[in-house]
């Protein structure tokens, strides 16, 4: 049975991932909260893993593309960007697309350090950054017990999930009107 689509969908689910190699001498950075660590995120921007991870969930549930197409690492404007910034921009590429994210859902993957004491710092980094909540923003923190390079320690690794509603959605919700 072939399936046919009765109207476009008013949500969209978005998946980000991003790894980073981890070098002496670089800031370690996550949603935009440095976390002090003997080794940070090498990169042509500032590094922020998390935030690229996010900004390509984000860029990928509106169909836009991708965090590459719209900074694209050979471009010398980008050199040491502030990922927040990045992340800011792509945000308003998707909302001009008509969306707006409900929620995020984040794993960062590293041996060190531990992400859990800096959760809500970064949480509440990302949501001012995005102009959401800060309940909307969950990140959770993982190792690789050991393994791969991740275990390691010579990268970090993030993975994001979001999900967008429609504006319009949004608009007629606020009016009352039909669900
Ligand atoms: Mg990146």
């Amino acid at each position: 049975m072939p399936y046919r689509v009765q109207r476009p969908s008013e949500f969209r689910v978005g998946l980000g991932q991003d790894l980073h190699r981890l070098v002496t001498g670089r800031r370690f950075l996550l949603g935009g909260v440095e976390i002090p660590a003997e080794k940070g995120e090498l990169a042509h921007s500032d590094g922020d893993v998390l935030c690229h991870a996010i900004a390509d969930a984000i860029l990928g549930a509106a169909g836009i593309g991708d965090i590459g197409e719209l900074f694209p690492p050979s471009d010398p404007m980008f050199k040491d960007a502030d990922s927040r910034v990045l992340l800011q921009t792509a945000y308003g590429e998707v909302k001009r697309a008509g969306w707006r994210l409900v929620n995020l859902d984040c794993v960062v993957i590293c041996e060190k350090p531990k992400v859990l004491p800096y959760r809500e710092r970064i949480r509440s980094s990302l949501a001012a950054i995005l102009g959401i909540e800060p309940c909307s923003v969950m990140v959770k923190g993982k190792t690789s017990e050991g393994l791969g390079d991740i275990g390691q320690e010579l990268a970090v690794e993030a993975v994001a999930v979001c999900l967008l509603e429609s504006i319009r959605r949004m608009a007629r919700n606020r009016r009352g009107g039909r669900k």
